[in-house]
């Protein structure tokens, strides 16, 4: 048997470098004030219809979608936004006091082709603000998430900036757009001569080579902004510069759906040959009254969990060292199991993590097994231990050797 094409699993030798990831990410929510939610894994399809949007790849190409044993269709979830958005209509979240700032971690689904870091099933970090257009919170959440890469030693990164303005002013940019692409859309490849009807922007985030070299000197969004998006970009990139931030003012950065409003955002990882996007989020004013919820303003981002991880491997910062094991007792001679064991507890109830030897192996075969489990200290109990109720505690880092009595052991391993 094979775990079905796309997913993997993540092995105890991986996990601490994803627990170390989730634990900074938990950790640095909590400093900014937001709170964890927790919403399903599956949800009625109609949520990313109308809350992702039927034009995207995502729902028509890349989503599970299955009917459940009553013939209601249900989808896995392939973000994380549209079931946030949900959850905060559903339980009124609008009625405490706003903004509500909230983060998740958990899987995503979808069929997409699986490559270096993209799986079908994957892992999305993600923060999702709701009940304020007010700039200072667009800084706020990029803030938190180049703060969320630096802290796992990242530093190799850019951030892109851009706004997307609002449906009244992409009226206008999108018919000048339509304007100069009129001439040249037949060169274009064949899903941007699909886009220039429907939704033009979506040409300037074409990576097929042909289409970003036709369409480099195309008109820039920036300079169709009306004057309250233009007002609230200006103050969005006065907080960043106050807060010592650097970014790339970067035009083509678009969204294709209507929902998504001004700063928009993106964290693109420069270490090796390619850049990489490895964070990305913005403004989604129009998003709660997509679903059918009351008009409310909203930004978030999302990471995908996986491609930082590449990131990481890729940068000095690799490997994120987690907690190790404090304690292996070795056992020397026939010391029963039932007098090691009470003293293991002892030493667990007293907050450390230890571990002993379960298969009957040789003293020199114990002290192996404690290094390959990058054990701080190995206590070696034997009979004349147990009857002197001394033992030898080894530091395995630097090799030296003590006698402690069994009944100061816990105190004294709390003192190194
Ligand atoms: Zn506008
Ligand atoms: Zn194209």
């Amino acid at each position: 048997m094979q775990a079905p094409r796309g997913t993997n699993d993540i092995l105890p030798d991986e996990i601490k470098t994803w627990r170390q990831l989730e634990h900074k990410a938990v950790e640095i929510c909590h400093r900014f004030g937001y709170e964890e939610i927790r919403t399903p894994i599956f949800e009625h399809t109609e949520l990313f219809l109308r809350g992702v949007g039927d034009v995207t790849d995502i729902v028509s190409k890349e989503m599970y979608t299955f009917k459940d044993r009553s013939e209601r269709s249900l989808t896995l979830r392939p973000e994380g936004t549209a079931p946030v958005a949900r959850a905060y209509m559903e339980s009124n979240l609008k009625g405490i006091p706003q903004p509500v700032k909230l983060f998740y971690i958990g899987p995503m689904f979808r069929y997409d082709r699986p490559g270096a870091g993209r799986y079908r099933q994957f892992y999305q970090f993600g923060v999702e603000v709701f009940g304020t257009n007010a700039p200072a919170i667009d800084a706020e959440v990029i803030v938190l998430a180049l703060d969320f890469f630096r802290s796992l030693g990242l530093s190799d990164f850019a951030l892109h900036l851009n706004s997307v303005g609002c449906p009244d002013c992409r009226q206008e940019y999108r018919s000048a757009l339509q304007n100069e692409l009129k001439d040249i859309v037949s060169t274009l490849c064949s899903d941007c001569s699909e886009r220039f009807d429907k939704n033009p922007m979506r040409i300037l985030d074409c990576k097929i080579d042909k289409c970003k070299e036709a369409t480099k000197n195309l008109p820039s969004i920036l300079d169709y902004l009306c004057s309250d998006c233009s007002a609230h970009f200006e103050q969005v990139k006065l907080l960043l510069n106050k807060l010592g931030e650097e970014y790339v003012i970067n035009p083509r950065l678009v969204r294709g759906l209507d929902y998504y409003t001004k700063t928009a955002f993106e964290i693109i990882s420069t270490v090796g040959d390619t850049e990489q996007a490895i964070g990305g989020g913005g403004r989604y004013d129009n998003l709660v009254s997509t679903i059918g919820g009351p008009d409310t303003p909203g930004i978030g981002f999302a990471v995908g969990i996986e491609r930082v991880l590449l990131a990481i491997k890729e940068s000095d910062a690799y490997p994120i060292k987690g907690p190790t094991l404090d304690v292996f007792v070795a056992k020397a001679g026939n010391v029963p199991d039932y007098e090691v064991m009470p003293i293991i507890m002892d030493l667990r109830n007293a907050g450390f993590s230890v571990d002993m030897d379960y298969m009957g192996k040789s003293l020199k075969a114990q002290f192996k097994t404690a290094n390959k489990k990058d054990a701080r200290y190995v206590v070696v109990l034997g009979e004349e231990e147990m009857q002197s109720k001394e033992v030898t505690l080894r530091n395995m880092t630097t090799g030296s050797q003590e006698t402690v009595g069994l009944k100061q052991l816990a105190e004294r391993l709390e003192t190194t």
